[in-house]
């Protein structure tokens, strides 16, 4: 099938559902879509397409490969109940317990991940002076080794908190050096107990090596509202607009009207973006006021099958259901924004150049059987086949690229 600079021509496949075309990719891009059957291109491979509907590959933007206990034996949840006792549960199961590395176990996540359709990751990394840097370098190694079939952005995450553990502001910094590309925190308020100390530091952080700043906030209520206006107040003096993500924002669905409003106007005019994954009983943004508002908003996996959480599989068609079924979506105009939030708004949101369905874009896509693309959410049927970069690296819900 496709290999090389040789030309693919992805026959008869309905992009998001729409008239039946023909695309035709080459050099790892789209050169271009044409109505079905009539792409002629000399010398080109084709690729029966079964009128499938073809997506643009799904951004999965936050995930956690270092945490990942995908293809070892099911381990039931045994952390908890309070944040710290699951933070140092992990820990002991990680450092003493589990003797898989995690270039190995992260390497598993990404092939699964893609099998299912996904063709560029955010991952977060544990980084605090018990597990040094081992963990970017197990991730960097995946990355590397998996680097024809996904675009991997890393993120520092400090999962045992900052300011309460000495060293780890220093390990953030090196880590950044050494191959991260975004610094990320962790409910400032909560675990470190010292808002100001840890959010100056990231802020810091991010200056000097000129990053962007994912956090993860989980403090409920009126504290992840102040703790959101005191990261809002850093960005305007920093002149970070654009550059930082909020991870859950429990709180967004927690406010009353007016306050959640104003918060809201606010972060559109700073462009603070939110990552939602659709969490359990818990409160989570109301996507359709931050879209009324402006506030740009995407949608990912987060912790799936590691000692946090047994569910999930990196499906992220699944995933888009799972939240459209908490937001209460359900015609095909709502189905389209948490769609568009998966892919397009995500991978604006992250980054990702050169995405989409479209001429000179990546040729970065998937086809799934189905009527529409509401009901490829609903039945989350597996991919036929995903393409990264015009190559065929996943069929019927199988990897089938490098390393296996
Ligand atoms: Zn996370």
């Amino acid at each position: 099938m496709a290999n090389g600079n040789t030309a693919t021509v992805l026959r008869n496949v309905r992009p998001m559902g729409e008239a039946a075309a023909d695309i035709v990719m080459s050099d790892g891009k789209i050169d271009s879509i044409v109505p079905a059957g009539s792409a002629q291109v000399a010398g080109a491979a084709v690729v029966e397409g079964n009128n499938d509907i073809v997506m643009p590959g799904f951004v999965e933007g936050h995930i956690h490969l270092d945490k990942i206990l995908w293809g070892l034996p099911f381990r039931p949840i045994s952390g908890g109940p309070e944040l710290l006792d699951y933070i140092n549960n992990e820990k002991r199961i990680r450092i003493k317990e589990v003797d898989v590395p995690v270039e190995v176990r992260a390497g598993n996540l990404i092939r699964q991940c893609v099998s299912k359709g996904s063709s560029v990751i955010r991952s977060h990394f544990d980084v605090d002076p018990d597990y040094g840097l081992s963990n970017l370098e197990g991730v960097l190694a995946a990355k590397a080794k998996y680097a024809d079939v996904v675009d991997i952005q890393i993120v520092c995450f400090p999962q045992s908190g900052i300011m309460r553990l000495p060293g780890t502001a220093e390990l953030m910094d090196e880590a950044l050096s050494a191959g991260a590309d975004v610094v990320g925190g962790l409910d400032p308020a909560m675990i470190d107990k010292d808002p100001a100390g840890q959010l100056n530091l990231l802020f810091k952080l991010a200056e000097k090596h000129s990053t962007g700043i994912d956090m993860h906030l989980h403090e409920a209520s009126t504290l992840g509202a102040h703790t959101i206006e005191m990261i809002l107040d850093r960005i305007e003096a920093h002149g970070m607009q654009g550059k930082v993500v909020i991870a859950h924002a429990y709180c967004l669905g927690e406010l009353d009207h007016v306050r959640l409003k104003k918060l809201l106007d606010r972060m559109a005019r700073n462009k603070v973006a939110i990552m939602t994954n659709g969490p359990g009983a818990r409160p989570m943004p109301p996507l359709m006021e931050l879209k009324e508002a402006g506030v740009p908003f995407y949608i990912a996996s987060d912790s799936i099958r590691d000692t946090w959480n047994p569910f999930g599989d990196g499906d992220m068609l699944a995933r888009v259901g799972m939240v459209s079924l908490r937001q209460h979506f359900r015609r095909d105009s709502e189905i389209k924004v948490a769609m568009d939030a998966a892919t397009h708004q995500a991978a604006e949101i992250l980054g990702f150049e050169d995405y989409g369905l479209a001429p000179g874009r990546n040729a970065d896509l998937l086809t799934v059987p189905g009527d529409s693309v509401t009901e490829v959410v609903v039945t989350a049927r597996e991919r036929r086949m995903v393409f990264k970069s015009g190559k065929l690296v996943a069929e019927n819900g199988r990897y089938i690229g490098p390393n296996a």
